[in-house]
C-alpha cells in the first residue's frame, strides 16, 4: 500500500528556496553596508514554512530574526540554538519564563513589562534582552512617542534587562510617503531626547519592506525588517522596489480533475452566480476554499492552463473550482493550472491574485491551508 506522502498532488505550493537566498542578497546589496538584515518570519514564514525559509535564510546571512510568539519563537531556537530571534507582539504574562528560557529578545512597550520581563530574567538567573518599541503613528504596540524617554530610563535602570534595539512601525509606509516621513520624525526626536542612548551600538529600525522605498541613508537607522519583499513580492504595484529586482519564491498550483460540455444557459456552482452564456467546456480544479482559493475570487480569477488564461466560473467552492476551457480545446485532464506563479511564460502574479480576492498578498499568503503541502525547490540538503 502506498502511503499518503508518495500520492500524486492536487494542489500545493511551490518554494524556491535558492531565489529566497537571493532576494536578500539583492535587498542587502540595495542598502548601504553597515544595515543589519531583520528578516521577519512570523505566521510560519508568510506561508512558506518556518524551518525550511528560516534555515535558507540563515545560510544567506540573516543578522536577526522578527516573529509574532514563542512558537515561532522556539522553532528558530530547534534550528539554531544561538541565533538572535526579536518577538514581535506583546507576550501574555504566563509566558514571560519561557522568553527567558528560549533566550530571545523581547518588545517592550509599557513599565509594566519593564517590571516583569526584569523579574523573569532574574528568576532565570541571566540577563533578557529587550527592544523598545516607540509607537509614532501606527496606534498599536509601543509606548507613545512622547512617553518614550521615561520607559528608555525604566529599561536602563532594570538590573536584568539589556536594551538590545530601538524600533518603530510605519502604518502607511506603501501609500502616505508624509505621514511615514511624520513618523520618521517623531522616531528621531524621541531618540535624541535618551539620554545616553549610543545608537550604535544598539539595533535602530523602522522600515518594513514598503518603508524601504522612503529610506534615508542618514542618520541612526541600521537595521530593516523585510517580510513581503524577500519573498519576491512588492508592497504595492509600481513600487520603486521593483529596482531590486526580488523574484517570487512561492507558486500555487493545482490540476484538472474532469473536463466536460455544458449548453448555454447552464446555472454554474452554488447559488447560479453565474449562468453560461455559450455552449461551453468547463474544466473541475482538483482545489478549492479548502486549499486556500479565497471564495471573494468567485467569478473574478483566471487561472493558467497550457500558458493560457483561464477565467473562474461561479463560486468557488471547498474543494473544487470550476473554469472556463471553451478557448482551450487542448486542455485535458491530469493537466496544471497555475494559481499564482509561472507557465510557459504567462504568470498570474500574487498581486493580482489578492487583487482578485479584494486582499493584500499578506494575507493571500496565510491563507493557503495546511491542506497544501509546500514543495522545496533547490534545497541545500539542510
Ligand atoms: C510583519 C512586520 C514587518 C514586515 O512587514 P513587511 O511589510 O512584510 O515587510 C515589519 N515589522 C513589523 C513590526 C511587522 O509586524
Amino acid at each position: 500500500m502506498s502511503t499518503a506522502t508518495s500520492l500524486p498532488h492536487r494542489c500545493w505550493a511551490e518554494i524556491d528556496l535558492a531565489a529566497l537566498e537571493r532576494n536578500l542578497r539583492l535587498i542587502r546589496a540595495s542598502l548601504p553596508p553597515h544595515m543589519r538584515y531583520v528578516a521577519v518570519v512570523k505566521a510560519d514564514a508568510y506561508g512558506h514554512g518556518l524551518p525550511q525559509t528560516a534555515a535558507r535564510l540563515m545560510h544567506a546571512g540573516a543578522d536577526l530574526f522578527a516573529v509574532a510568539n514563542l512558537a515561532e519563537a522556539a522553532a528558530l531556537r530547534e534550528l539554531s540554538p544561538e541565533w538572535p530571534v526579536l518577538v514581535l507582539s506583546a507576550l501574555l504574562p504566563d509566558e514571560d519564563r519561557h522568553a527567558a528560557e528560549y533566550q530571545v529578545a523581547l518588545t517592550v512597550s509599557s513599565p509594566e513589562e519593564v517590571e516583569r520581563f526584569d523579574r523573569a530574567a532574574q528568576r532565570a538567573g541571566r540577563p533578557l534582552a529587550v527592544h523598545l518599541k516607540i509607537d509614532t503613528g501606527m496606534g498599536r504596540l509601543g509606548v507613545w512617542h512622547e512617553q518614550a524617554v521615561p520607559l528608555y530610563q525604566k529599561i536602563r535602570d532594570a538590573a536584568h534587562l539589556r536594551l538590545e534595539g530601538v524600533f518603530t512601525h510605519f502604518s502607511s509606509s506603501d501609500d502616505d510617503p508624509a505621514f511615514t516621513a511624520l513618523q520618521r520624525r517623531r522616531f528621531l526626536d524621541a531618540l535624541d531626547r535618551m539620554p545616553g542612548l549610543d545608537p550604535a551600538s544598539i539595533f535602530v529600525h523602522a522600515d518594513n519592506s514598503a518603508g524601504l522605498e522612503t529610506y534615508e541613508e542618514a542618520g541612526p537607522f541600521n537595521a530593516v525588517r523585510v517580510g513581503l519583499l524577500q519573498f519576491g513580492v512588492l508592497p504595492s504595484p509600481g513600487s520603486l522596489l521593483a529596482e531590486v529586482h526580488a523574484e517570487p519564491v512561492f507558486s500555487f498550483r493545482t490540476r484538472v480533475g474532469l473536463v466536460k460540455t455544458l449548453p448555454a444557459g447552464t446555472r454554474i456552482s452554488y447559488g447560479g452566480t453565474h449562468t453560461l452564456s455559450r455552449d461551453s467546456r468547463v474544466a473541475i480544479l482538483t482545489a478549492g476554499y479548502g486549499d486556500g482559493i479565497p471564495r471573494s475570487a468567485s467569478n473574478r480569477a483566471s487561472v493558467l492552463i497550457r500558458g493560457q488564461r483561464c477565467p473562474v466560473l461561479g463560486r468557488v467552492t471547498m474543494d473544487q473550482t470550476i473554469i472556463d476551457v471553451t478557448d482551450l480545446p487542448a486542455a485535458a485532464v491530469g493537466d496544471e493550472a497555475v494559481l499564482v506563479g509561472r507557465q510557459q511564460g504567462a504568470e498570474i502574479d500574487l498581486t493580482e491574485f489578492s487583487r482578485w480576492a479584494d486582499t493584500i498578498p499578506w494575507e493571500t499568503l496565510c491563507s493557503v491551508t495546511k491542506r497544501v503541502p509546500r514543495l522545496y525547490r533547490t534545497p541545500l540538503g539542510f
